[in-house]
């Protein structure tokens, strides 16, 4: 059974003072409701990571970075390398997101490296697939998430497979408000997971976590996460409030 599994990326956005703040009222959340089985997570930006670990000792809530370097130590500047989050209590990172891609020139080669050098140093990635709104539009979507997944998981061992999550993010639905439907959502996941065990074979597919992400708010979660497939979400917008993550959280 994969237990569902919510994650918030914070984007460029909050302070460390402010991110303690969020960072402890989704804490006192969950600890007034100890019987939510959801496995949060919360990505705040590079600069509030060491303020938010030393703040928030809950194993319930597990720290995430939202970029990593594919090298260890040298001279990269402004790059940040696995060992420093590590250091910093970081347990998984977003690797691929869309606007990396897109504004950032990030390419499956590259986004291959940093999960490789992720995996060899524990470190759980979240890679984020999805095709924009005109391969939809033309009936590509599915060769171009099967493009992003063959490639960015170019020989990455069956062993350490089942620690990667995987977050389908159609990109036309990013920060736009716009919601990929939960049947059209649940069919590309499936095909997710069936390109997963092609690769992986059906145990390992099996234990692979696929996330929605597109403007996932507190009134579509439950449809969402009612289908057979979609194992959680990755939040943007909407986990910048703690209200409002907090009730996805509790869907
Ligand atoms: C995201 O940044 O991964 C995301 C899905 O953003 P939003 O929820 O704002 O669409």
């Amino acid at each position: 059974m994969r237990i569902p599994f919510i994650a918030g990326n914070w984007k460029m956005h909050k302070t460390p003072e402010e991110s303690i703040k969020l960072a402890k009222e989704i804490d006192d959340f969950l600890k007034n409701n100890e019987d939510i089985e959801v496995d949060v997570l919360i990505c705040p930006p590079f600069t509030s990571l060491y303020a938010v670990s030393k703040e928030i000792k809950n194993p319930k809530i597990q720290l995430g970075a939202q970029n990593m370097s594919y090298e260890e130590e040298g001279a990269f500047t402004g790059e940040i390398s696995p060992l420093m989050l590590k250091e910093m209590n970081v347990k998984y990172v977003i690797l691929g997101h869309s606007e990396r891609r897109q504004l950032f020139g990030e390419k499956d080669e590259e986004i291959n490296k940093k999960i490789k050098k992720a995996l060899e140093h524990d470190l759980k990635p979240i890679l984020c697939v999805g095709e924009t709104l005109e391969e939809r539009e033309s009936g590509k979507e599915k060769e171009k998430v099967k493009k992003q997944i063959t490639e960015d998981l170019k020989d990455i061992d069956k062993e350490k497979a089942s620690s990667i999550t995987i977050a389908y993010e159609p990109i036309w639905a990013i920060g736009t408000g716009k919601t990929a439907s939960s049947n059209d959502a649940n069919d590309m996941i499936k095909y997710i997971r069936s390109i997963l065990k092609e690769i992986y074979g059906m145990d390992v597919s099996e234990k692979i976590r696929i996330q929605y992400g597109g403007s996932v708010k507190p009134h579509n979660i439950n449809e969402l996460m009612n289908k057979s497939d979609i194992d959680g979400a990755l939040v943007g917008g909407a986990s910048l409030k703690s209200k409002d993550f907090n009730e996805i959280i509790d869907f």
